[in-house]
């Protein structure tokens, strides 16, 4: 889903943005999913990264997905996004899923999943990408299981 940008969504996204230069990233301000921000434009919902490609660097070609290079989800800054497929995608899942495990990846996992979901994944392919039932995942949408153990098979460590 592309939208027509045009001076009221750059303000919107101005009005949003705040520069980190200690961290190099540019956080949304506005609202979120999760750990993803969420912009509401034109009477739809998408995530302030994707927003942020779309105003930067021109549509989201059918079927590519808006990844981070930085891991760091709030992060909109163009520079630190790329388009990746599928594939990409739910390698970058599971390697940055892997990556945050020892710490507190439930949750984490929780936000990719749900903000996957919203962007348009299927709940079938998310449970074949983090390796859980179906069940697990709807779980994790409705919000009942939000640090379950459930999600990726495995006690979080709080
Ligand atoms: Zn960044």
């Amino acid at each position: 889903m592309n939208l027509e940008i045009d001076d009221d969504v750059e303000w919107y996204f101005e009005e949003r943005t705040l520069d980190r230069p200690d961290r190099g990233c540019w956080e949304w301000e506005g609202s979120f999913h999760g750990n993803y921000g969420i912009a509401y434009i034109q009477n739809k919902k998408v995530g302030a990264h994707r927003l942020s490609w779309m105003l930067h660097k021109g549509p989201i070609p059918k079927g590519l997905w808006v990844l981070h290079k930085c891991d760091n989800t709030s992060c909109i800054r163009p520079s630190h996004l790329f388009l990746g497929d599928n594939d990409d995608n739910m390698a970058d899942m599971l390697l940055k899923g892997r990556g945050r495990y020892r710490e507190h990846l439930g949750a984490e996992t929780a936000e990719q999943i749900i903000s996957f979901f919203i962007e348009g994944a299927s709940i079938s392919d998310l449970a074949e990408a983090f390796d859980c039932s179906v069940r697990a995942i709807r779980d994790v949408i409705n919000r009942r299981t939000y640090r379950s153990r459930k999600i990726l098979g495995y006690d979080p460590p709080i």
